[in-house]
C-alpha cells in the first residue's frame, strides 16, 4: 500500500488482456445483519473504564492510571472485492449508542451515560441520543489516533494568533470543545484497462498577407500564422490504482477535510475495538455503493488525465476514453481527527485537526475594522507616495 493522496501514482503495468467485470448484484452492497461480539473495556485494576491513549500509545486507567496494551492482531489487513460485502462483518464490536445532530445530520458514537452531548461537528445541541446501527459494515482498520489532547489545544491556539486580520477578542476565546472523533472512510483498489481515441494536432506555420493602415495609407504586411493539422490517433494503458481514498462523513466540513493533508495508510492496523475506547466515531453516511460510485469517477479522471497525456501531437481534440475495470476491492477504514469548535459571538465556528499528523484548517471570523484600517492605510501610504513624487518632480 502507500499513500497516494499527494499526487504520486503507483501504477504497474498489466500485460494480461482484460475482460469487463461482470455486473454486480445490487444486494452484494449490502451487509447480512451479523454484528460482531462485543467487548468491554473495563480495567483490570479497578474496574473503571479505559481509554486509548495517544501520548502512550495503550490503553489507559483515568481512575489508578493503570495502563495495559493493546494487542494488534498480527494479520493482513483484508480488502474485499466489490461482490463480498456481506461476507464483511458489522458493528463497532463495542456496545455504544450514536447522538445524530439534527443539524448536520452526523451520526456519532459516544461512551457512558451522558445524554447531553452537543455534536463534535457542527456544535450543535440539538442531537438525538439513539441505538448505533447495528448493521453498518464494521471497518476493516483504522489509523490509532496519535495526536493527544495538549498538543491539540497549543495546536489550535497557536494558529488562532497566526492568522491576520481577526478580531483581537479572538485570542482569548474560552469555549473550545476539541472531540477526537474518527472518521470513517472508504478506500478502493482497481486495475483499470483505458482504451482512448482522439484527434492529434501537428502544428505548422504559414505565412499569410494582411493590409494594415499606417499613417492614412495602406500597406501590405505579411504575418506567420499558426495552423494545425489534424490526424486520428488510438491507444490503451493499464493502470492499478491503491487505496484511493473516499470520505463517507456527513459531519466533516470538505473544504476542511481537504486542506488537512494526507493520511498515510501506512499507518493502518487491524481494527481493534480498544482504539476507540473514550473516543468517538462517527458512523459512515456514505455507503459502499455510493462510496464505490464516488471512488470509480475519481478514478475515471485519472485515467482521462494519464490517456490525455499520451496522446501524441502537440495538442489533441475529441478525447475519449473507454474504461475496464477489474479486481476492484474495498475496505472500510476510521481516520483520526480532532473536531474542534468554538463560540465566537454567538457563532460557533470549525476547526479539523489531523489526528495522524497534527496538520491543522480552520474557519475564524474577520476583523472588518482591521481589514478597512488595512485598506485606508495602504490608501495614504499610495497617496503619500503620489504626493512625494510631485514635490520631487
Ligand atoms: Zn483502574
Ligand atoms: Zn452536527
Amino acid at each position: 500500500m502507500q499513500d497516494d493522496s499527494q499526487g504520486r501514482f503507483s501504477f504497474t503495468m498489466l500485460d494480461e488482456t482484460c475482460e469487463p467485470p461482470p455486473p454486480l448484484p445490487r444486494a452484494a452492497f449490502r451487509p447480512e445483519a451479523s454484528p460482531a461480539a462485543e467487548v468491554d473495556l473495563d480495567c483490570d485494576e479497578c474496574g473503571a473504564p479505559l481509554r486509548w491513549s495517544p501520548d502512550e500509545g495503550a490503553l489507559h486507567c483515568e481512575h489508578c492510571n493503570a495502563v495495559k496494551e493493546v494487542v494488534v492482531r498480527d494479520e493482513a489487513i483484508l480488502e474485499r472485492p466489490l461482490s463480498a460485502a456481506g461476507e464483511a462483518a458489522t458493528g463497532l464490536g463495542r456496545a455504544v449508542r450514536v447522538t445524530e445532530c439534527q443539524n448536520c445530520g452526523a451520526r456519532v458514537t459516544f461512551e457512558g451515560p451522558s445524554t447531553s452531548e452537543s455534536c463534535p461537528f457542527c456544535g450543535s445541541a440539538e442531537v438525538l441520543s439513539q441505538e448505533a446501527s447495528r448493521n453498518a459494515i464494521r471497518p476493516e482498520s483504522l489509523i490509532p489516533l496519535e495526536v493527544g489532547r495538549g498538543s491539540v489545544e497549543e495546536t489550535f491556539r497557536r494558529w488562532i494568533s497566526s492568522l491576520w486580520f481577526r478580531p483581537n477578542a479572538l485570542k482569548r476565546t474560552k469555549r473550545v470543545e476539541a472531540v477526537g472523533v474518527y472518521v470513517p472512510a472508504w478506500t478502493f483498489d482497481a486495475a483499470v484497462h483505458s482504451d482512448w481515441s482522439a484527434q492529434s494536432g501537428t502544428y505548422y506555420w504559414v505565412r499569410e498577407t494582411y493590409t494594415t493602415r499606417i499613417n492614412g495609407k495602406r500597406q501590405v504586411r505579411s504575418r506567420r500564422v499558426r495552423k494545425v493539422r489534424w490526424w486520428p490517433s488510438w491507444g490503451q494503458r493499464d493502470d492499478h490504482h491503491d487505496d484511493r481514498l473516499v470520505i463517507a462523513s456527513r459531519g466533516i466540513d470538505e473544504d476542511l477535510a481537504g486542506s488537512l493533508g494526507d493520511f498515510s495508510t501506512e499507518g493502518l492496523v487491524p481494527y481493534e475495538p480498544s482504539f476507540l475506547a473514550g473516543w468517538r466515531a462517527e458512523e459512515y453516511q456514505v455507503d459502499l455503493e455510493e462510496g464505490w460510485r464516488r471512488g470509480q469517477r475519481m478514478i475515471e479522471e485519472l485515467q482521462r488525465e494519464r490517456c490525455a497525456d499520451d496522446v501524441p501531437g502537440d495538442t489533441h481534440r475529441s478525447l475519449s476514453v473507454r474504461n475496464t475495470f477489474r479486481d476492484v476491492r474495498w475496505k472500510h477504514v476510521l481516520l483520526p481527527m480532532w473536531s474542534v469548535t468554538y463560540d465566537f459571538r454567538g457563532r460557533s465556528y470549525a476547526v479539523l485537526i489531523n489526528g495522524q499528523t497534527g496538520r491543522i484548517a480552520g474557519r475564524a471570523p474577520y476583523s472588518w475594522v482591521k481589514i478597512a484600517l488595512a485598506v485606508l492605510g495602504g490608501l495614504l501610504a499610495l497617496t503619500g507616495a503620489a504626493v512625494l513624487a510631485r514635490h520631487a518632480g
